[in-house]
């Protein structure tokens, strides 16, 4: 069977009521200052969804006011940390109560599939918050030892108020490993979602609002990033900035802070990323693991594998099973349960993937499957698989974001690790051996922030994710994250009465 955009649009079904629309800021939805608001895209049809309020200059420095308030003399800082905890949970149980309506409203807003995220992504939110939230009541500083007669200590502080920039791609998940140990920490926030992907984000402000969090913790500015983000990475209020998007955003978000506040930033940004499968690997498990790691989630996400460098040995046997299994992937509505694959999440991204697929072509890689549209309307693209790619061509070297897969051979592991670091991204890496040897020298030997041997994008809350190199810097996810979200105050006081 051909990879099918089956055209069922027409049968589906859900299209949620769309509740919220407006800023949220200081516990209340209000309208931008300026009046504009904008229309996000149902990426199955390229029709509008809905108008949301605009957000820019003036309507982020009333967040930041709010949330500044609420840092400086708000209770959120201050409560004990169960009293954050409990309120975290009570924010993850009624997530968990509207599973339904938030998966829907991010599969309509992004094209993500419906199932899955009602399945995983929504739930792995909830569930996040509660692993901070774990941690709300356990931040402590330490006993310094000292080298002279003074006792000394160390408490670990709220940064303050936090700006959260996200993409489009996680709409949810993102702003969550952000949202959560920044709450824990005792911050609050103020949040530009992703133009295109602001719905969820706007409920769950609703959601923090039933959970009784306190009005000016939570804030949600939507909006474009050359107004609203920048706003936020500018501004001389806000005292941390953490980031999600791309390379290029990423250093101009830097460059805002430098010539601010001079406030930290986090940059979780682009990837290449190589997926290495050696002669010994099981053809069928390796081509199913690098189908799901290259074309999960439309193959918008910063770890899809997006350079398979596939050992000489099972090259042809492997590349043939690859094509066979594409070939079966179905495209379609996300909505319906059968679809491995919704749209792209706008025709920008849709235009960029397509011209991709040309240069690839342009530049003679050889097309084994995929490279057209495929659907009458929305942006739905074909699996695309491209054999004999060599290191230099853009489609190995820049990211695509989207379901195209490169082949390229290789004869050793020298070569592997070398070829497979010759980019300027580091953000993770898949190794498949069955040789430990060869796996562990491999994975010490790649510069990138994650490395998965025999899986691929297996993620857990519990386990430190960010790049290297020009992938950006600080770690999501873990205990480590929290650390991102505090500063260490030492106190100092002699140890007898001497005077000093
Ligand atoms: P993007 O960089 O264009 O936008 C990301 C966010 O930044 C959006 O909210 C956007 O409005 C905002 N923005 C744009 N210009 C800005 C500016 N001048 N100042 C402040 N904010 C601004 O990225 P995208 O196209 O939305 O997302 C795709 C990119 O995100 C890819 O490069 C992908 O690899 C990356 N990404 C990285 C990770 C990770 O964890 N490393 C995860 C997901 C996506």
């Amino acid at each position: 069977m051909a990879a099918v955009c089956n055209g069922k649009l027409e049968d589906s079904f859900m299209v949620p009521e769309i509740k919220f629309t407006k800023l949220f800021i200081n516990g209340d939805f209000v309208d931008s200052v300026s009046g504009k608001t904008y229309e996000t895209i149902d990426p199955r049809s390229g029709e509008p969804t809905a108008r949301i309020a605009e957000g820019d200059k003036e309507d982020v420095d009333l967040a930041v006011k709010a949330a500044r308030e609420a840092f400086d003399n708000g209770p959120w800082p201050r409560f004990p940390g169960p009293g954050r905890r409990r309120l975290m949970m009570k924010f993850a149980d009624l997530i968990d109560e509207n599973v339904e309506e938030i998966a829907a409203l991010e599969a309509l807003d992004a094209g993500k599939l419906f199932h899955w995220l009602k399945a995983v992504d929504i739930p792995v939110v909830a569930e996040t918050l509660r692993y901070y939230a774990g941690a709300a009541d356990k931040i402590h500083g330490e006993t310094l030892k000292m080298t002279r007669e003074l006792q000394g200590y160390t408490l670990r502080e709220p940064i303050g108020v936090v700006g959260i920039i996200i993409p489009w791609n996680y709409p949810s998940n993102l702003l969550f490993l952000k949202v959560g140990p920044a709450l824990a920490a005792g911050c609050t926030v103020v949040i530009k979602p992703a133009e295109q992907t602001p719905l969820t984000a706007l409920y769950f402000a609703h959601l923090a609002k039933k959970a009784g969090i306190p009005d000016g913790v939570f804030n949600v500015v939507p909006g474009y990033g050359q107004t609203a983000g920048a706003a936020i990475s500018s501004h001389m209020e806000i005292d941390k900035v953490t980031f999600t998007g791309s390379t290029e955003v990423g250093r101009l978000v830097m460059e805002a802070a430098a010539s601010s506040n001079l406030k930290p930033v986090s940059l979780e940004l682009g990837g290449k990323n190589p997926f290495i499968v050696f002669d010994d690997a099981d053809v069928d498990t390796a081509a199913d693991l690098v189908l799901q790691g290259s074309l999960f989630n439309k193959g918008e996400v910063c770890v899809a594998s997006s350079r398979i460098f596939v050992q000489e040995g099972i090259y042809e046997e492997f590349s043939n099973k690859l094509v066979e299994m594409a070939k079966t992937w179905v495209v379609g509505d996300p909505f319906d349960p059968r679809s491995n694959q919704g749209p792209q999440v706008d025709k920008k991204q849709y235009d960029k993937i397509l011209s991709y697929i040309e240069i690839g072509r342009a530049e003679g890689a050889t097309l084994l499957t995929g490279g057209k549209p495929c659907g009458d309307r929305g942006y739905y693209i074909e699996p695309t698989v491209f054999s004999n790619v060599k290191d230099d061509m853009r489609i190995a070297k820049e990211e695509i974001f989207g379901p195209v897969i490169s082949l390229m051979k290789f004869k050793t592991v020298e070569e592997a690790i070398r070829r497979a670091n010759a980019t300027e991204y580091g953000l993770a890496a898949g190794i498949l051996t069955n040789d430990l040897n060869i796996a562990n020298t491999v994975s010490r030997s790649i510069r990138a922030g994650v490395i998965w041997i025999n899986c691929y994008r297996a993620f857990d809350i519990d386990c430190p994710y960010g790049g290297y190199k020009m992938s950006g810097f600080g770690r999501d996810f873990g205990m480590q994250a929290l650390d991102q979200y505090l500063q260490v105050k030492s106190v100092v006081t002699p140890l007898y009465s001497s005077p000093w």
